[in-house]
């Protein structure tokens, strides 16, 4: 059989320099390559370099952008969303936001998820599987060659755990990072984890100074294991441990994400556990690390049956938090007019 061909969006530099050697080119073209194709251009509208040269990375490489299969604008506020097919047929989604600080892209890390969250749409058929990093960049280039917008912010929040493709999403954030390339700085980077504290752990060490966003989304592990399955293995004390533990050794604020699900978690007791709980795990007198909780009135996913609060309870809970020293804010809604929320528009096609 023949070997496996190249996926040229996943290379970095120094990979296309192995790969332009091996085929006999010099050296300087891997950094001509790096910059066209990380601007979504395909080896076969290059104008620098020969037939040649082309044909014989065809051999051995393939390019391929995320093709836009479905794509929605939010007559309200602009928010676009796209459903976004991949190489081999599968899809996933990718959000871009306008904010009055550029644009964000919010993207997918993997085809479904094996998570389980009961409030979530991306995870009710099981995880496909990951993307390669290429895809997740392409997802970048792609929206931003659709819109010839720049695209400033990334946030990892779309369908996937993240951090339950580890190799390839820090494959990524390396890539997407690079001055030659996309050139996002990691400071305009959030990751959202469900908490695989292993894993956080690994990031930490990864040199790589994002901003981390925990879904947390309940504060005992009773609920907690209710509704996120992650916390029988990864119970909220080691969760915490874990946050502290990447807090200390990046000096980066963690911020957390708390869905809020009438009846379940919504509460004012539930507010004040939250708050107690994260004031007691992550800060002493002689330390008062930042703490940010986002909220997030749930988005109604007709198979979970999940509601959201209303409007005051919603404030309520976050003036409880804000009381105890606790940064709270609401997440805006956009897109409300295209179901802009991650993992139901492939629900929908499948
Ligand atoms: N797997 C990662 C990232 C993807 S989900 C994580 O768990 O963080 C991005 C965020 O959207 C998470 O906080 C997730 O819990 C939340 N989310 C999922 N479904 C939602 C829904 N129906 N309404 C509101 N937030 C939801």
């Amino acid at each position: 059989m023949a070997e496996k061909k190249l996926e040229l969006l996943s290379l970095d530099e120094n990979e296309l320099t192995e790969l332009v050697l091996s085929i006999g080119e010099p050296r300087y073209r891997a950094k001509q390559l790096f910059s066209q194709l990380q601007s979504g251009v395909a080896p076969e509208e290059m104008t620098n370099i020969g037939k040649a040269t082309k044909e014989k990375l065809a051999e051995v490489s393939y390019f391929h952008l995320p093709q836009v299969k479905r794509k929605l604008v939010s007559a309200i506020d602009g928010t676009v969303k796209y459903l976004f097919e991949l190489a081999d047929g599968n899809c996933v989604e990718s959000v871009l936001m306008n904010y009055h600080h550029g644009i964000t892209i919010c993207i997918s890390s993997q085809v479904g998820c094996r998570m389980g969250c009961k409030f979530c749409a991306s995870t009710i058929g099981g995880r496909v599987r990951d993307l390669t990093a290429g895809e997740l960049v392409g997802q970048v280039i792609a929206a931003s060659r659709d819109t010839g917008k720049r695209i400033s912010n990334i946030v990892m929040m779309g369908i996937g755990e993240p951090l339950d493709n580890f190799r390839n999403v820090v494959k990524f954030l390396r890539l997407v990072n690079a001055e030659n390339g996309v050139g996002i700085g990691y400071r305009h980077i959030s990751l959202s984890t469900c908490g695989l504290c292993d894993k956080i752990d690994a990031l930490a060490s990864e040199n790589i100074p994002l901003t981390l966003s925990i879904s947390l989304h309940a504060a005992t592990d009773e609920k907690r294991s209710a509704i996120m399955p992650v916390n029988k293995k990864y119970g909220i004390s080691d969760l915490l441990a874990a946050c502290r533990r990447y807090y200390e050794k990046t000096g980066r604020r963690i911020s957390f994400e708390y869905t809020l699900i009438e009846g379940q978690n919504d509460s004012a007791a539930d507010a004040e556990k939250l708050a107690q709980v994260l004031n007691s795990a992550l800060r002493s007198k002689k330390d008062t690390m930042p703490i940010h909780v986002n909220l997030i009135p749930v988005n109604e996913v007709k198979e979970t049956g999940c509601c959201p609060p209303s409007k005051a309870a919603i404030s309520a809970f976050a003036t409880a938090l804000e009381k105890r020293g606790i940064r709270a804010t609401v997440r805006r809604t956009l897109g409300p007019d295209i179901n802009a929320s991650c993992g139901q528009l492939r629900a929908e096609e499948s």
